[in-house]
């Protein structure tokens, strides 16, 4: 199978392209590096199935594909609220333009979508029939309106053009290959706990979330991905262990051996308060379940940092 990957050289593309390598398919990874590094995909350049183009998703150029997986935008709230012109375009005309390129190919079609969607929620744990509850002006808009957007073209795409699509609402992900400086929890809290520093909690650190390792995503986003008669179908990818960004601070304290002290910092605006995925359509339709435990997947993580900064400071030292 040949498989278009936008946004191939971020942390969850860079893992997808070298699952898809790995068991035989050949992949174009298409991205613009906004937030994503050649690095993440440098072991798979001289692979003859993986080809890289360097572009902007909105402007991708006709690639013949039978399966397109849109994975092309900022991801951080950091990055996004950087970059929320660009996230807004890469999920509205972007999406149309992978569209149209899964059109002519009659390729399948993947919209990476995210748990943003459902806003601070009402409802909880989070089910895919939930609305959601967004503020439309807010900090987080260009992310989760964005996204709310790219869903919506992503159906009615499939509806006017008969393209087959399915949509994923991503629960966060962490694991190597994030971006150490991306200011996502799991990252900023690593390098803070690796430095011997502080760990920056924002508000009173009570706000949960439910955070899933990446070998996870990657299966179940290709389990969806790899089944056509799922056509028209929500399916919400997460981990469903919550946690408060208290207990992930001990954790990650624990795994990186640091005394686990705590800078309490002002509350991040229209932070929601509490995310938890209801994973019950995943597990139903494919037997899915996350099968990394929070802490295996954090001492992983950890492990990948540490190395890395050995590797910058050997770098330096050189
Ligand atoms: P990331 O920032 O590491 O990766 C995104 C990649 O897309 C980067 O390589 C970036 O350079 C590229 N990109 C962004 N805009 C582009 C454009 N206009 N044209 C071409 N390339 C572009 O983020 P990630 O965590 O790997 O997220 C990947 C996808 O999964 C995103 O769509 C994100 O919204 C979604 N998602 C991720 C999470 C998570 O917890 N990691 C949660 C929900 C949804
Ligand atoms: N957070 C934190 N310290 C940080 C970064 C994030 O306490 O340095 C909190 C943030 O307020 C949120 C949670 O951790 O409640 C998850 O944040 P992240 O940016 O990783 O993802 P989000 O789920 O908010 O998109």
């Amino acid at each position: 199978m040949r498989v278009l990957v936008a946004g191939g050289a971020g942390f969850i593309g860079s893992h997808v392209c070298r699952t898809l390598i790995e068991r035989g398919d050949s992949v174009v990874c298409l991205d613009n590096f906004i937030t994503g590094r050649r690095a993440n995909v440098e072991a798979l350049l001289a692979h003859p199935a993986f080809e890289l183009i360097e572009a902007d998703v909105v402007e991708a150029p006709r690639v013949a594909a039978d399966l397109v997986l849109h994975l092309a935008s900022p991801a951080s709230p950091v990055h996004y609220q950087q970059f929320p012109i660009e996230t807004m375009q890469a999920n509205s005309a972007g999406t149309h333009r992978l569209l149209a390129i899964a059109g002519e190919s009659r390729a399948r079609f993947v919209f990476a979508s995210t748990s943003e969607v459902y806003g601070d929620p009402l409802e909880h744990p989070q089910r895919e029939t939930y609305w959601g509850n967004v503020n439309p002006i807010g900090v987080r808009a260009c992310y989760d309106e964005s996204k709310r957007f790219g869903e919506a073209l992503t159906v009615e795409y499939r509806r006017r053009h008969g393209v087959n699509a399915s949509i994923v609402r991503i629960f966060n992900t962490y694991g190597p290959r994030m971006n150490i400086n991306d200011g996502r929890v799991v990252p900023a809290f690593i390098a803070a706990a690796l430095a011997g520093k502080p760990l920056p909690v924002f508000g009173d650190g009570m706000q949960t979330r439910s955070f899933c390792y990446v070998d996870d995503l990657v299966a179940a986003l290709l389990l969806v991905a790899g089944d056509p008669s799922a056509d028209g179908e929500v399916f919400n990818i997460g981990n469903p262990h919550e946690i408060t960004m208290r207990e992930l601070a001990q954790t990650i304290a624990d795994c990186a051996g640091s005394h686990g002290a705590l800078e309490m910092l002002p509350p991040a605006p229209d932070d929601p308060a509490r995310r938890k995925p209801d994973i019950s359509r995943m597990t139903a339709r494919y037997g899915w379940t996350p099968r990394v435990g929070l802490r295996d997947g954090i001492a992983r993580t950890v492990a990948y940092f540490a190395d890395e900064a050995a590797a910058r400071a050997a770098g330096v030292a050189s």
